[in-house]
Formats: structure tokens, C-alpha cells, sequence
């Protein structure tokens, strides 16, 4: 306890000696630099509109890889390289369609998206709706109920947390193994009520999986709309059928890249500074908040150092991750890379919560390395980031997670995150320009205050 009390004084007495005034200017012209010359909204009207969409193992998604390791090279960083990859590739295909008809022989035409992994319905699947809204009325309706029908999960998102990360993560269960837990009971396909707190007619996709185990039935998304008319109809006893039609199908895996470019360090180089995003997103829309922003706030990063003269003493490193959205495997295969190479990773920071004003950072790491960039805050209360605590940082740099490494994620205002992700209002055109360079400046900021002065870990700090 002592020595750690130690370590913690020493520490915060080294943070005092920053000089906070060189800091404040040197950030006070990253985020000039950031708002009047960087390039990152640019880049992003490139990557949604030259590039568009680009899920793994599509056509656009190799038309990404090539964009970005074009766009890298073009930022004259010291190494640009790809790092191959295989990857699921499910396609959507041309039909979608669920129909429900009421009582008195009129159709009801719902808006929807199937989800990303779902078998296609081979023709059509006619049944009966059930309402579920949580998983102990799944069970508790059990398979005399379920058995012959399509399970319709209609929890809503949680209007009373204030993330709407938070809200998401404690409803996605329900597209995620919906259909798993409903195949259960004897359920012919699943609806799922769409992942937003915005009620508007728009579906929004995502992914879902299958046990092994289990048969495998249909599931796609109906806008939140759509799952309200629904659910009324059930409750007045007026929905006769529903008829669903998906033509998506799984095919094999095939190759893919993560697109990794560099600033090597003047003097530790071995020790990696990582930023990055993922590059693929779903196939509809334009991933532009999800995660068009995050890549290009990545890329500004390196960008920002090479125009400001900035020579790093660590390695800078930025990762585009491929494969984030349906199975991580860029994640997981740059982490194994890391180990396999012995790589030395000091700090890892993820874009991946869409192109908004930024509010701070949640950091993955130890009580030391908390407490740490917490000495950093001062610094940015001048461009109105307060939030530095202990969180989750994202999906494609988790599996870098050692127990060493510090993890962190850019955590921008989350109010209207949902309004897009996954959907086809996911386009440049609603992305803020000034919101977007805010939170490339913010990375840029802190990537420059843990390169000049460290981190602590188990090793010792160099300065
Ligand atoms: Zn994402």
C-alpha cells in the first residue's frame, strides 16, 4: 500500500512539473491546426461517398482498403502496409420484406432490415406473431406458445439512462440472441425492435449469431414505428398473420486487410501508440459516424504531427480495423500479431462512438494510469472535456487488453448517436463538420501529452 501511495506521489508530483504552459499553447495549436487545416471531414466525404458503404468481404470493403492505404500513403507516414485478414461475408441480398395482415384482410406493409448473419427465409414464412419483452416471458410462454410462431422482441431501448451507449448495451441482447433463444421454443423467425430511442420509420440493422446448436431461423429489424403499430395491433387482437421475406445468405469467408500506417519515434520506437477506428460498416448507409468518423480522426492524428513538425518519441501507430461490425476479426488478429511479434503497446486509443462533440475519454487501464492522465484534465477544460473515468474503451482494441496497456475511448456527447448507427441515415450529411475536428483534436491532444511524457505501467516511466 505504501509503495503504491509512493508511486501515486510521485506520479502526481512529476505531473506538476509538466510545464502546463507549453502544454496549454502546444494543445491550444493542435486544435487550431484541427479546426481551420486538418483534413478529416474532407476524408470523410471521400471514404462515404467515393467509397460508400463497405461491409466485410463486400466489394466496397476491399474499395475501402485500397482508399485508405492510398490516403495513408498520401499523409507521408514512415510505414503504410496491410495486414491480411479472413472475413465472414454475408450478403443482404435484393429481397426484404415483412407483411403483416390484419384482421379484416388488409396488409400492412413494416419497414425493415435483416440482420447481419441471418439466414434468408428460402421463399416465405407465414405465422403468427408473439410479443416478447423480456427473456423470463420467452420462458415463461414457453414452446406450447412459441412453437410455430415468429417471436417478436419488442423491449425498448431505456429512456432513463443518460448514455445512450448505456441503453444500447443493456437491450442489444435481445437482436444479438434473439433468435438463438427463440429457435429454443420452436419459433419459425424473429422481428426485433430496432436498437434507438428515436421513434421514426427507419430500421436499423446490426448483428446476431447462432449457436451451433441450433437450427437457425430468420431475424431482422422493424423501425421503432413500425414495432409500436405492431404491438398495438397484437393488443387489440387484430394481426391474423405476418409473412417475412430475406433473401441474405452466408457465404464463405474471404480475404481482407486491417490498413496500419506509422510515424516511427525519435527515441523509443519500439513503443507503440496506437489510434484507429474499423473501416467496415454495415451496407446500409455510409458508415459515416459508424465508424467513417473514428477512422478519420485516426488518420488525423498522424496527419496533425506531420504538418505541425511534431516528431513523436514513441511510435505513432493508427489502425484501420477491418471487421469490427460482424465478427472483430481485424481486432483479434492485430492483438495475436502484437503478442506473436512481442510488440510493445503503451497506449491504445478507439474512435468508434460516432462523430460528435467530444466530452472525454473512458480509460481501460489501471488505478495508476487513471489517476495518471486524470492529471492531464486541467488541460482540456478550455475545450469542454471533462469526462475522464474508468470505462470501456471499444470493441477493435479490446482484445489488446494485457493488464498493462492503457486502453482508452473517445467518448463524444451520445444523445443522438442512435438516431443513425446502423440505418440508412448513417451519411456524411449528418455529420457536424466543427463536431467531427473537435474530437480529432481532442485525440490528437492527448496522444501528444502520453507521447511526450508516458504512462506509468510496470515499467518504469521515461520521459
Ligand atoms: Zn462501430
Amino acid at each position: 500500500m505504501i509503495k503504491y501511495l509512493l508511486k501515486i506521489f510521485l506520479f502526481f508530483t512529476c505531473s506538476c512539473f509538466f510545464s502546463q504552459k507549453t502544454d496549454s499553447i502546444k494543445i491550444r495549436k493542435i486544435y487550431d491546426y484541427n479546426l481551420t487545416s486538418g483534413n478529416c471531414y474532407k476524408n470523410l466525404r471521400s471514404l462515404c461517398k467515393d467509397v460508400g458503404h463497405r461491409l466485410s468481404g463486400s466489394n466496397s470493403a476491399q474499395k475501402a482498403v485500397e482508399w485508405a492505404n492510398l490516403i495513408m500513403n498520401k499523409t507521408d507516414l514512415d510505414t503504410v502496409y496491410l495486414q491480411q485478414i479472413t472475413v465472414p461475408h454475408w450478403v443482404r441480398g435484393a429481397t426484404e420484406s415483412v407483411i403483416w395482415e390484419d384482421e379484416k384482410g388488409k396488409a400492412h406493409q413494416l419497414n425493415c432490415s435483416a440482420l447481419g448473419g441471418s439466414v434468408g427465409t428460402n421463399g416465405t414464412i407465414k405465422g403468427n406473431v408473439i410479443e416478447i419483452n423480456n427473456w423470463n416471458q420467452l420462458e415463461s410462454f414457453g414452446e406450447k406458445n412459441i412453437t410455430g410462431k415468429i417471436v417478436f422482441f419488442n423491449r425498448p431501448m431505456n429512456p432513463t439512462y443518460i448514455s445512450t451507449g448505456m441503453a444500447y448495451g443493456n437491450c442489444v441482447d435481445q437482436r444479438h440472441n434473439g433468435a438463438s433463444r427463440a429457435v429454443e421454443y420452436g419459433a419459425l423467425a424473429v422481428l426485433v425492435r430496432s436498437m434507438t430511442l428515436k421513434f421514426d420509420k427507419n430500421p436499423h440493422t446490426g448483428s446476431m449469431s447462432y449457436l451451433d446448436s441450433n437450427k437457425r431461423i430468420p431475424a431482422a429489424a422493424i423501425s421503432t414505428v413500425d414495432a409500436h403499430n405492431l404491438s398495438q395491433a397484437l393488443k387489440n387482437n387484430n394481426v391474423k398473420s405476418l409473412s417475412l421475406q430475406l433473401s441474405c445468405k452466408q457465404l464463405p469467408d474471404t480475404v481482407s486487410y486491417n490498413v496500419i500506417g506509422e510515424i516511427k519515434g525519435s527515441e523509443f520506437p519500439s513503443e507503440i501508440i496506437l489510434v484507429g477506428g474499423h473501416l467496415d460498416s454495415w451496407d446500409i448507409g455510409e458508415g459515416a459516424h459508424d465508424d467513417g468518423a473514428g477512422v478519420v480522426q485516426s488518420l488525423q492524428v498522424l496527419e496533425t504531427f506531420k504538418r505541425m513538425n511534431i516528431s513523436p518519441k514513441r511510435t505513432l501507430r493508427c489502425v484501420m480495423y477491418m471487421n469490427e461490425e460482424n465478427g472483430n476479426r481485424g481486432g483479434i488478429h492485430y492483438a495475436n500479431n502484437v503478442k506473436k511479434k512481442g510488440e510493445k503497446h503503451l497506449f491504445a486509443l478507439e474512435s468508434d462512438r460516432g462523430g460528435f462533440t467530444p466530452r472525454g475519454f473512458s480509460i481501460d487501464g489501471t488505478k495508476l494510469q487513471l489517476d495518471y492522465l486524470k492529471t492531464f484534465k486541467k488541460l482540456f477544460e478550455p475545450y469542454q472535456l471533462h469526462l475522464f473515468s474508468k470505462g470501456y474503451s471499444g470493441v477493435d482494441i479490446g482484445p489488446l487488453k494485457n493488464g498493462e496497456l492503457c486502453l482508452v475511448g473517445l467518448v463524444p456527447d451520445s444523445q443522438r448517436y442512435f438516431d443513425f448507427h446502423h440505418s440508412k441515415e448513417d451519411v456524411f450529411e449528418n455529420v457536424h463538420k466543427r463536431e467531427l475536428e473537435l474530437g480529432a483534436a481532442a485525440i490528437t491532444s492527448i496522444v501528444y501529452l502520453t507521447d511526450k511524457y508516458g504512462l506509468p505501467s510496470s515499467r518504469k516511466l521515461k520521459k
